[in-house]
């Protein structure tokens, strides 16, 4: 991997640091842990967080019956034709056809795989999460900060047999978790993946961390599979998502579907006693300037449609980049009190598992 490699902080490229920045970070961890810090695979001694004695993963039972192969070979003939994704562009990606995705061919391109120590704490625990951030993206939303990955495709193209060395490793490391960072338009590669990391002793949960735009068909193929959904839900109104998601007009209905689809299969999140969740739903919601993003529908759709306690992380760190500044409208930061409102509303809703972060850096 080249040395300019950014180490996202999460799929919505909403905190990204430089790889020197995160090398500098993990010295700093590893001085306080007496131990040497090495990117990719050296950054903890092997197992030195007990990762899940007691747990196991959804995908077990479906690799034990050769139900995961099956469904990996559902997902890889889905490609042909591509319809991975709501975008359904039939991209020939078997013949090497290029998709709106701008992914071509099987393989998965990756940007960057490590301990992630800044997602949602219930995820990341003392280990870390063990994140694997695949290139490009089928929304390709027009302030994205890590576009040079998402849009660009900066990464190395790998095959499964990699991956799935990838997610040993991690596990080794000591992660909580493998968390799949924008994983749709590479799923039949993962569910490749998982099953021979299965079979090598893969125990972790899968978390499938996703902008929230999944077709039901491909989900259908994921239950028992995934663990911990990851959802965005970035946008409420039709018009908002055709200019800022690259014309993506159902996101809204299509996204709250298969929000209703994840939490059908794997409930509501709970946290287990050493403060790590392992399964569930998790939803994700970045508030943007000038209410553009329908912030307050969504936490009504939420209370309305899931229990009071799904985990809901209102997010606060939105900053202009990439094409936002062709937008007057997302060319800013929010306010504290544009925050402060989408907080105040959820919790008059009754929604009462929200992560609320920090916001002082806020105007
Ligand atoms: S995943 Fe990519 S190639 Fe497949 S339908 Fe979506 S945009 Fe097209």
């Amino acid at each position: 991997m080249k040395n300019e490699w950014i180490i996202p902080c999460n799929r919505n490229g909403l905190s990204g640091c430089t790889r020197r920045q995160f090398l500098s970070t993990a010295a700093s961890i590893g001085a306080l842990a007496g131990i040497g810090a090495i990117p990719f695979g050296g950054l903890f001694p092997k197992n030195t967080f007990a990762a899940t004695p007691m747990f196991e993963p959804a995908y077990l039972k479906l690799h034990r019956s050769g139900e995961l192969a099956d469904r990996a070979d559902a997902l890889w003939a889905v490609m042909e034709d591509c319809r991975l994704c709501p975008r359904q562009c039939g991209a020939n990606r078997h013949q090497g056809e290029t998709g709106f995705c701008r992914s071509s061919g099987t393989g998965p391109v990756i940007a960057s795989s490590h301990a992630h120590f800044g997602e949602e704490k219930p995820l990341v625990g003392r280990g870390g999460s063990g994140t694997v951030f695949f290139s490009h993206c089928s929304l390709r939303c027009v302030f994205c900060q890590n576009w040079d990955i998402s849009q660009l495709g900066r990464g190395k193209r790998l095959d499964h047999e990699a991956l799935a060395g990838m997610m040993l490793r991690l596990q080794e490391m000591g992660c909580h978790n493998i968390n799949l960072v924008t994983p749709t338009h590479y799923s039949a590669t993962i569910l490749k993946a998982l099953g021979i990391a299965a079979e090598q002793g893969l125990r972790l949960p899968i978390v499938y961390n996703t902008c929230g735009w999944e077709r039901l068909e491909i989900l259908s193929l994921l239950d028992g599979v995934v663990d911990i959904y990851l959802p965005d839900f970035k946008y409420w109104a039709n018009d908002k998502s055709v200019r800022f998601l690259s014309g993506a007009q159902d996101y809204p209905e299509t996204t709250r579907d298969a929000i209703l689809e994840m939490h059908r299969q794997v409930g509501v999140a709970r946290q287990a006693a050493d403060g790590i969740i392992r399964r569930g739903l998790m939803i994700r919601h970045l508030v943007m300037p000038n209410r553009s993003a329908g912030s307050q529908e969504i936490m009504g759709w939420i209370a309305e449609n899931l229990p009071n306690n799904t985990y809901v992380n209102i997010m606060a760190q939105y900053r202009p980049l990439h094409k936002a500044f062709d937008y007057p409208e997302i060319a800013r930061k929010i306010t504290r009190e544009e925050y402060r409102e989408v907080v105040q509303k959820a919790r008059d809703l009754g929604l009462d598992n929200l992560d609320v972060q920090g916001f002082w850096w806020l105007g």
